[in-house]
């Protein structure tokens, strides 16, 4: 990295005085990602660093965005997994349920997503199937990114995967378990090719890997077109025949098949236009109620931004995803590769934030 010392120096006085929207400092040789909402507050010496070829502040916004969506709705669904539809309410965040887990627990649908994430960032925003399959493994296994270290709830499919390290190619393999766990891929330029691959490791039928390469060409549309993205657009790379904004919600499986996931996530996404309703609508059709608001709560996460998401402080196991985003954030060559700006920096008087990894 080249650190950019000539605008601001090493000097603690002057962090006073300056406060970062979000990005990139160095605190004593190490970098740091600073994000102004979580961060542990801190005084150290800094210096900005200008880096091309990294995320911008509006990239880690969405990433940020889109992983608490995620793991905020699959903790909201948690405790009415399996319930039927009009059997309950969820109007929040609660625990206990289904799992027994204590409120703002997120399950498999999560661990798996930041297993994904995690492997992207140490690959550099390239797709290594290998050690995908070790972290999922590593979750599995030693409860790996989750926030007690315990995994309650796995998949036949995934199982019978991670134990064989070969992904299910029978037509009945093919429940939301690679669905879940995919959206990372959006924030990098992998090919259709590694979309399918990365499904493979534990869901290799062609419905599966066929969704999730339609799955990630939708959510690069929201990251680029954000809330003015085309619903009928969406609709047909989800290769729905009709619009889901006029499909009634008796039309509208919740169960564990993959293709029922996609399409009761997306008919969440076209009929609401707030994180909120969207996620508390997934849980609500039941069924499958984490996974259905996991998928989509990654989606309207980076559609509607941390701000639109009123659970983000009643969610468990933060510091962990603060890690892993902001490793991502290093890591990820971004979307849209470009140097920092001094310009991004304004004169507030408050003490400056870092979150230091
Ligand atoms: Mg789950």
């Amino acid at each position: 990295m080249t650190v950019d010392t000539s605008d601001y120096d090493n000097d603690p006085s002057a962090a006073q005085d300056i406060v970062l929207d979000a990005g990139w400092v160095d605190i004593e040789g190490r970098a740091a990602f600073f994000c102004p909402k979580h961060a542990a507050v801190a005084q150290f010496p800094w210096k900005l660093i200008r880096e091309a070829g990294h995320f911008s502040i509006a990239d880690f916004a969405r990433l940020h965005a889109a992983v608490y969506g995620q793991a905020v709705g699959d903790a909201l669904g948690v405790p009415y997994e399996f319930q039927r539809r009009g059997t309950f309410a969820c109007t929040g965040m609660v625990g206990h349920g289904t799992h027994n887990q204590p409120a703002g627990t997120w399950s498999d649908d999560t661990a798996m997503m930041l297993a994904t994430l995690d492997s992207l960032a140490e690959n550099g925003g390239r797709v290594n199937t290998d050690d995908m399959l070790a972290k999922y493994r590593a979750w599995a296994k030693s409860g790996e990114y989750t926030p007690d270290g315990t995994v309650f709830d796995i998949g036949n499919t995934t199982s019978h995967a991670l134990a064989t390290g070969r992904g299910g190619t029978d037509e009945y393999d093919n429940g939301n378990g690679s669905l879940m766990r995919i959206l990372p891929l959006a924030f990098t330029d992998c090919s259709d090719d590694d979309i399918r691959r990365v499904s493979a490791i534990t869901h290799a039928h062609r419905i599966s890997t066929d969704i999730c390469v339609r799955f990630i060409r939708i959510a690069r549309i929201l990251l680029h077109e954000g809330t003015a993205y085309s619903r009928t657009e969406v609709c047909k790379i989800a290769n729905i025949p009709e619009d889901l904004r006029f499909c009634e919600r008796r039309q509208i499986q919740s169960g564990g098949f993959v293709l029922d996931t996609m399409l009761s996530a997306l008919w969440c996404l076209v009929n609401t236009d707030n994180y909120r309703d969207c996620v508390l609508e997934a849980v609500n059709l039941g069924g499958d109620t984490d996974t259905t608001a996991a998928v989509v709560g990654g989606l309207a996460g980076l559609l509607y931004g941390d701000a639109g998401n009123p659970w983000e402080e009643e969610l468990r196991g933060t510091e962990l995803l603060e890690t892993l985003i902001a490793k991502a954030a290093i890591n990820l060559p971004g979307l849209h590769p470009r140097s920092w700006e001094v310009e991004t920096l304004r004169k507030a008087g408050k003490t400056a934030r870092y979150a230091i990894i």
